[in-house]
């Protein structure tokens, strides 16, 4: 392993699945040598706070500090903000505890918050959060620009209505049928600093097994990082979020399906075919690789559902295994 140690690395991230498999990439490549480039499409503010949730779910898994049973925010959390504010009732109708944030992760709000007021950008934020839980990476939002992850609701009479992606996720949990999404505000913002420098160092770029439509998506949306990707198509490994048909969680499966594909691994590399050369795809899905490998996408088969250390460190592994 010593000879991977400080061949550069770059994840292309989203929540759940990317802070899932970072897991496997620390302490295999160099702190220095290891970076994290994730979505801020899900950022919102509420209640006057800055919140960042693919950057504070990647904070808090690689901290060992996450909730186990959520996936996000914090292990040992008190809820007394939230039952104060729901206390006061709504605000132009709308109810004041529909997005639920801890005590603890409320000092985290509070804090972005008050630098991103006092001038710091939130690239310059998420590193001292993470130093404070001293993580071994760089952690970079893809950009400090405003990008909102908008989605188009397809049925009733609602059909047409734009939501925010947190009203969507959250506020509806993702139980209604969408007919389009949209990035908002991607398409004039600037990468981060350090951004396109990471990928461009990388001889790795991963595309972590996060949510292709709404995780991902915003991210290669900034304008340079789809276009490197491209340009680099043979150093990028993707992980299928897709096992079986089914995503391990939330709605990836079923958008795949509404914004006209299937809910497959190929479908997946169908999805990406521009940007990954090489898929990984779960052993489930191993009759699946020659209709990949027929797309152009290099296909390759383990174990992808990070249950244990060991096979998150496998998989990272075998990702690393793919530089040519
Ligand atoms: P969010 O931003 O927190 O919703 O998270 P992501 O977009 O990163 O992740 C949701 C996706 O990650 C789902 O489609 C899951 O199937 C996928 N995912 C989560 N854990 C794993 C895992 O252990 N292995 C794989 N292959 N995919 C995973
Ligand atoms: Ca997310």
């Amino acid at each position: 392993m010593a000879m991977t140690k400080s061949e550069p690395v770059a994840v292309i991230c989203g929540g759940v699945g990317a802070a899932r498999l970072l897991r496997g990439f620390v302490g295999r490549i160099d702190a220095e040598h290891l970076t994290a480039i994730a979505n801020v499409g899900d950022d919102m503010v509420l209640h006057g706070l800055n919140i960042s949730p693919d950057l504070d779910t990647i904070v808090y898994t690689l901290a060992d500090a996450v909730s186990a049973e959520r996936g996000w925010g914090l292990e040992g959390e008190t809820w007394q903000a939230m039952e104060m504010i729901g206390a006061y009732g709504a605000v132009s109708g709308e109810p004041l505890d529909w997005f639920s944030l801890g005590d603890r992760d409320l000092g985290t709000h509070l804090f972005r918050t008050g630098a991103l007021a006092q001038g710091s950008t939130l690239d310059q934020v998420t590193a001292q959060i993470a130093a404070k839980w001293e993580l071994p990476l760089s952690i970079l939002p893809v950009t400090n620009d405003p990008i909102r992850t908008m989605v188009t609701l397809a049925e009733g009479d609602e059909a047409g209505t734009e939501i925010s992606f947190q009203e969507y996720f959250v506020g509806r949990q993702h139980s209604v049928a969408v007919s389009s999404v949209r990035f908002d505000g991607a398409a004039s913002a600037q990468a981060g600093p350090g951004v396109l420098e990471a990928i461009d160092a990388a001889t790795t770029i991963v595309v972590a097994p996060s949510n292709p439509a709404v995780s991902i998506d915003p991210v290669l949306a900034v304008p340079g990082v789809r276009e490197r990707l491209e340009a680099r198509r043979g150093d990028v490994v993707g992980v299928s979020p897709i096992i079986g048909g089914k995503a391990l969680k939330g709605p990836a499966d079923r958008l795949l399906v509404e914004l006209g594909r299937e809910s497959s691994a190929t479908a997946v590399a169908e999805w990406y075919r521009d940007v990954v050369g090489t898929l990984v795809i779960d052993t489930v899905d191993a009759d699946q690789a020659p209709a990949i490998e027929a797309l152009g996408v290099r296909a390759v088969v383990t174990d992808t559902i990070m249950s244990s250390p060991a096979i998150t460190s496998a998989l990272a592994e075998t990702i690393l295994a793919e530089r040519v």
